[in-house]
């Protein structure tokens, strides 16, 4: 299938420190790749480079061939509401809304009506496990039952690509391993790409295809 992302020749430097050195990565559509490497070696960069947070000093990232850097801020935010959705390691809920109102945000900010974002969030709660739950607020659930809820927030509006920065990483390995079938099972059901930084082989074995980042280049192999 075709690339979805392709990653060229990017080159991140903050003050001495080279990040990223040319790093090089194609993830086709509907693929789930895993990025793995040492702490420091520049993966969260790269998950930030492809995912159009940050801008590399040198080389592009294209998005069905398209430059990233071509489009104004504006433009590439838009494109990261409509289509990528994020999972972090922790925090990312707002901690003032009730679960189903996290899952909703993503659709108001899209445009959708209220009564309908709510409808599509509220069906998420028995595939997340979390029947009964919807108007708990994130601290009063356990850290795998918010990120479950975190991964349906970053599904809810339906996202090309979603983009995941140690997802399991605050998680026992039973909440992880909840967390990446959830992930995996809705991205593979909504034929959403995902690109995920873990540390953890077990999580990356959930993934089609693990590339390695060694001193700010992506060393494993960049094609399947
Ligand atoms: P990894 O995700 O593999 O741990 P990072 O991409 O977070 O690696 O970081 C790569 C290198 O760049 C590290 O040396 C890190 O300290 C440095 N770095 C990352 N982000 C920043 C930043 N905002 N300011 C300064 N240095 C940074
Ligand atoms: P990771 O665990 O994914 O490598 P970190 O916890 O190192 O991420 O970094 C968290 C955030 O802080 C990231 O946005 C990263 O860009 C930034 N960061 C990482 N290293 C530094 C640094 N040396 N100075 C400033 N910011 C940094």
């Amino acid at each position: 299938s075709e690339a979805i992302l392709r990653a060229t020749g990017l080159r991140k430097e903050y003050g001495s420190t080279l990040a990223l050195r040319g790093a090089d990565l194609t993830v086709r559509t509907g693929e789930v790749v895993a990025i793995m490497g040492p702490s420091g070696s520049g993966k969260s960069t790269l998950l930030h480079c492809l995912a159009g947070v940050i801008t590399p000093d040198q080389g592009e990232v294209r998005l069905d061939g398209v430059p990233l850097a071509g489009l104004n801020d504006r433009a590439r935010s838009r494109l990261r509401r409509s289509s990528f959705g994020f999972v972090f390691q922790f925090g990312q809920l707002v901690p003032e809304l009730p679960a189903i109102e996290n899952i909703a945000l993503p659709l108001l900010l899209a445009g959708s009506k209220r009564r309908e974002a709510m409808s599509v969030a509220r069906a998420w709660f028995p595939r997340l496990g979390l029947d009964g739950l919807e108007h708990r607020l994130p601290g009063q659930m356990s850290g795998g039952q918010s990120q479950r809820v975190a991964v349906a927030r970053a599904l809810a509006a339906g996202p090309r690509v979603v983009f995941a920065d140690e997802p399991t990483g605050a998680l026992d390995s039973l909440a992880g391993e909840q967390v990446m079938d959830l992930l995996i099972d809705a991205a593979r059901t909504q034929g959403a790409t995902v690109v995920l930084v873990t540390h953890e082989a077990r999580v990356a074995a959930h993934a089609d295809r693990t590339v390695i980042v060694r001193d700010g280049r992506v060393t494993a192999p960049v094609e399947a």
